[in-house]
């Protein structure tokens, strides 16, 4: 016997004849004789029709109320489903956040769960009922529901799993997996069979549209056993792991790109202490996050150029900030760029072994494309190249790195 949470994204739970089939997935497990506890999203468009009823009430929600009213659409879908198992004859009923509960910390709209009362659902399991939650939600300290982000139902899942200590959280959504790259773009991209979180957490561009940043590093904290698959087939899916439990490693898993990214440069400013501090300070006080960043020795050695890479959604604000301080930091030129896109190689493979970096930057050279910023963590290389070439940089890399599929 085995404890399992499935999670159901929203457009699994998108009608009845979608919340029936997930009702035959719990009834398979069920049958299994595995214990069961189900995390649901709102029904797919419902939460975005809330969100714009609570702007339509106020530009300025107390974010208390916006809270209850978004975290509604996740009640009718724990409700539904319990009624679609009891009528099949299975054991189920439906908790809410309050009913556990599942307690989170006080920022609202945003909150993170803290700790989950499993005591009750577990005694419920143990008498074999399905356990039917809604995602997205817990009860803050205040007493008052609190929603945890677009999103959050993925990470309610896994937290859910870590403390029911389950031996598997699968995720059903409507992709079948994780990717060495985006399929819509490279043809041959291929599934993976697993991925560490590492590598997960590392791919936010590509990954983050599969499954939440959060539950990521949620996983990784509690090492849970992630599974993503599809809720419209039946084929296995990407498990997200430990790198130990990856017996073959490849050296590299993927290959991911943003497109949401601005490049601004600050040139021929003075080439001594203190300037960096005086244009990445600004940018702070503005909590605008800085990705990468290169600076340029003059040939005098008197002035420099620094350049660095924000989302593009924060380049006008960044500019804004910069030219605030324009008398602290006292640069010749400020210039911006939204069209590049950074495109970065992944994979736990590269802390033992060398080359991965040159081979990336031979392959970018025989297309013909310029690199114009290059960063680099232990398990990732990225480089920002203009963004005509995403395509084309993509597939050659993708093939460089013998990650074709057959
Ligand atoms: N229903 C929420 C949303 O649409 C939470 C989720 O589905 O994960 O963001
Ligand atoms: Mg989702």
């Amino acid at each position: 016997m085995a404890r399992i949470v499935q999670k159901f994204g929203g457009t699994s739970v998108g009608d009845m004849e979608r919340i029936r089939s997930v009702a035959a997935r719990v009834e398979r497990e069920v049958a299994a004789g595995n214990e069961v506890a189900v995390v649901l999203s709102a029904m797919a468009g419902t939460t975005d029709q809330l969100v714009a009823w609570t702007r339509e009430a106020s530009a300025a929600a107390d974010p208390r109320e916006y809270d209850l009213v978004v975290s509604t659409g996740e009640q009718v879908t724990i409700g539904l489903l319990a009624i679609v198992l009891q009528d099949m004859g299975i054991a189920a009923r439906s908790w809410t956040s309050w009913q556990l509960p599942i307690r989170t910390d006080g920022a609202h709209t945003k909150a993170r769960i803290e700790n989950i009362d499993t005591a009750a659902l577990e005694a419920d399991l143990g008498q074999g009922r399905v356990g039917i939650l809604p995602g997205f939600q817990g009860i803050s300290p205040d007493g008052r529901i609190a929603t945890l982000g677009r999103g959050g139902s993925d990470t309610s899942a896994v937290a859910l799993a870590a403390a029911l200590n389950a031996d598997r959280c699968d995720i059903f959504t409507d992709v079948d997996g994780v990717y060495t790259c985006d399929p819509r773009i490279v043809a041959k991209a291929r599934k993976l069979d697993r991925i560490t979180y590492e590598e997960m957490l590392e791919s936010a561009s590509q990954g983050a549209r599969v499954l939440q940043t959060r539950a990521v590093e949620m996983g990784m904290k509690h090492h849970v056993r992630i599974q993503v698959r599809s809720s419209f087939e039946d084929a296995p899916g990407t498990l997200v792991v430990d790198e130990d439990e990856i017996v073959e490693q490849e050296i590299i898993s993927g290959i991911a790109y943003s497109r949401d990214e601005a490049k601004i440069t600050v040139a021929r400013v003075a080439d001594k202490p203190g300037v960096a501090a005086a244009i990445f300070g600004p940018l702070a006080d503005a909590a605008i996050n800085v990705d990468m960043i290169v600076q340029n020795v003059s040939e005098d050695g008197d002035e420099t150029d620094i350049t660095f890479t924000v989302p593009e959604g924060d380049r006008q604000r960044a500019i804004d900030a910069i030219e605030r301080s324009c008398d602290a930091i006292g640069y010749g030129r400020l210039d911006h760029d939204a069209n590049v896109v950074k495109v970065s190689v992944i994979g736990v493979g590269m802390r033992s072994h060398a080359g991965v970096a040159q081979r990336m930057f031979r392959t970018l050279a025989e297309k013909g494309i310029n690199i114009q910023v290059i960063s680099t963590s232990e398990i990732k290389v990225s480089v920002l190249i203009a963004e005509e070439y995403t395509e084309l940089a993509l597939r050659a890399l993708h093939s460089a790195y013998g990650l074709d599929a057959e």
